[in-house]
Formats: structure tokens, C-alpha cells, sequence
């Protein structure tokens, strides 16, 4: 056993409660190697803000759960050379699917786990989110459910179609499952291709596709259900298409690919929305950065030279999130 207390990291309890009261959301960005680790913890400490480090199913095949686990001890070392004093950095398992495997991350140093359910009939989702809560709260780990489903691809988590949460569940949900935090569906969901052209309409000066909006009247019946509880948005990736155009215009082949408006993601920052999910974001700025290197310089095969710049397009990229978006710089001093 391993306590998260013990790494130096916290959970989401008092990070979401200041959040919603402060009009600001707390920023979750995926890991899965050393570079991505660093620009996270650089882009947080230069900011001061509070920071969740996810691990998704894909990142533990990857890169091995237990490996990430010591990348996050290293990371609240790290942000404390960097002079952020007093790190807020939580380490939270992204699309947990069983029992036995929210378990295993509770036993092993995580402070924040999700139990995503959302795939099972309401009664299922309720009795193994309920499990889950019951062994996490032992430990003072806090646990993210979900209800409703995403539309999209990302790792292992996939569905064809998305299914708003229904705002008449929530309160019989977060009261017998005693979840911490609820992930909701209101038209995000997950990868880099987050809508269909068709779904959309065209920018006349910029030819761009315009995604349809948030569905923000069911974000407001949830909120009335249940005030001030801690919502969480998942795939809020913006899809920024600079990046889409540079690896487009070095080798890269990304047509269509299109994210959730910045304005929109400001404004479910405001709400009750206190921790919003990027992934992709990161992996765009990362694969634009190396793609432009090699293809200015196709002599080169140093790693550190492409993704140290790489690294350095992401903690870019992670400030401006933080910043620009969430709110959520100042808030961890
Ligand atoms: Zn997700």
C-alpha cells in the first residue's frame, strides 16, 4: 500500500470546492511520457495553478501504471525546484472500467480515481460506482462518475453516439453512489475529430467548421439538481488549427479535425464545471513541433531535438489553457 499523502499529492476535494466558488475550473491533462510530464509541471508552476495529472487505460498500457505513479512523485519534486512552494498536484485515473482496477490504483499512490460506468445500465452504473466510492473514501481518495454518454474515440473509450445526461437522474445518482464529482454529457467528447462536417456550419470569412454549441440548458438543469456539486467536463479539447495546419503542411494528413470552442469552455469554467479534460490539445502541439523539425531538418535523429521542441509548443500550450481559459492560474500559491 501506498498512500498518495505519502507522494506529496492531494485529492480533488478542496481543488473543486475553490474552483466552483471562484468561478474557475481546474485543468486535467493526460500523461503519457516524460516531456508531456515536464511541460504539465513547468506550465502549473509558472502559473501557480492546480493541476490533475490523468492516467488513462492507453497510458498505463503505454507507458506502465507503476512507472507513472513514480513520474508524479518525481513531479511534485519537481515543481518544488521549479519555486512553486506549496504544489496542488493531483494523480487520478482516467476512464477506470472495474472494480479491481480502481482498487489498484487506490492501493498505489493515486489520490483521485474515475469510475466510469456510463456504458452500463443506470442500476449497474450506480451499484459499481457506489463499490468504488465505498473502498476509495477509506482512503481519502476521491472518486468521478459518470452519466450519459461522449460520441468519439480516445484510447479504449469509444461510442458512436452521445446520449445527454438526463438532469432528472443526478440527484438519485450522486446520493446513492456518494460520488465526489460527476463527468456529464452536454455535446463534448473525445479525440481530435469531435464532430462530422455535416454537424456543422462554415465560417464565410475563414472557411473553418464551426462546431454546434455546448448544450448549456442541460448543463444549467443539472446545476439546479444539484448546486454547487463538483461537475467535470470530459474531451475539451479546442483541436487549435494552427496545429492542424502545420502538420497538415509538413507530411501530416489531419483534414477536418475540429475541437470545442475556447469561448465555450470559458463559460462552463464559470459554472459548476470545476475540472475540464484535455488530451488531444497536447498531442496535436507535440506532433505539429516534431513533424515541423523533421521536416526542416531531415538530418536529425536526436530525440531531444524534436521533442524539446515539442516539449516547449506544449508548456505553451498548457499556459494558455490554464490562463486563457480555465482560470485557474494564482490559485495554488
Ligand atoms: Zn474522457
Amino acid at each position: 500500500m501506498v498512500s498518495f499523502k505519502e507522494l506529496g499529492l492531494v485529492n480533488t476535494r478542496e481543488m473543486f470546492a475553490k474552483a466552483i466558488n471562484g468561478g474557475y475550473a481546474i485543468p486535467a491533462f493526460n500523461f503519457n511520457n516524460m516531456e508531456q510530464l515536464q511541460a504539465i509541471i513547468q506550465a502549473s508552476a509558472q502559473t501557480k495553478s492546480p493541476v490533475i495529472l490523468q492516467v488513462s487505460s492507453g497510458a498505463r498500457k503505454y507507458a506502465n501504471q507503476t512507472l507513472l505513479r513514480y513520474m508524479a512523485q518525481g513531479a511534485v519534486e519537481y515543481a518544488k525546484e521549479l519555486g512553486w512552494e506549496h504544489p496542488q498536484i493531483c494523480l487520478h485515473l482516467d476512464h477506470g472500467n472495474t472494480f479491481e482496477l480502481c482498487k489498484s490504483c487506490c492501493d498505489f499512490g493515486f489520490s483521485s480515481v474515475m469510475i466510469d460506468g456510463s456504458s452500463l445500465p443506470y442500476e449497474e452504473n450506480i451499484a459499481l460506482t457506489r463499490q468504488v466510492v465505498e473502498y476509495a473514501h477509506q482512503f481519502d481518495v476521491t472518486v468521478e462518475a459518470e452519466l450519459g454518454v461522449l460520441a468519439g474515440v480516445e484510447d479504449e473509450v469509444q461510442a458512436e453516439e452521445s446520449h445527454y445526461t438526463k438532469p432528472e437522474e443526478v440527484i438519485d445518482f450522486a446520493t446513492r453512489t456518494g460520488c465526489d464529482s460527476l463527468a456529464i454529457s452536454i455535446g463534448t467528447s473525445h479525440g481530435a475529430y469531435k464532430f462530422t462536417p455535416e454537424q456543422c456550419t462554415v465560417d464565410p470569412e475563414t472557411g473553418r467548421l464551426v462546431p454546434p454549441p455546448l448544450a448549456f440548458d442541460v448543463l444549467d438543469a443539472i446545476m439546479e439538481k444539484l448546486p454547487g456539486f463538483p461537475i467535470v467536463l470530459h474531451g475539451s479539447s479546442s483541436v487549435p488549427q494552427e496545429y492542424v495546419d502545420i502538420i497538415n503542411k509538413y507530411g501530416g494528413k489531419m483534414p477536418n479535425a475540429v475541437g470545442i470552442p475556447e469561448d465555450q469552455l470559458r463559460k462552463a469554467a464559470k459554472s459548476a464545471v470545476c475540472k475540464i479534460n484535455i488530451d488531444s490539445d497536447s498531442r496535436l502541439a507535440f506532433t505539429a513541433a516534431v513533424r515541423k523539425v523533421l521536416a526542416e531538418k531531415p538530418g536529425e535523429f536526436d530525440p531531444r531535438k524534436y521533442c524539446g521542441p515539442a516539449r516547449e509548443e506544449m508548456v505553451k500550450l498548457y499556459t494558455h489553457k490554464i490562463v486563457n481559459v480555465l482560470g485557474s492560474d494564482g490559485k495554488a500559491l
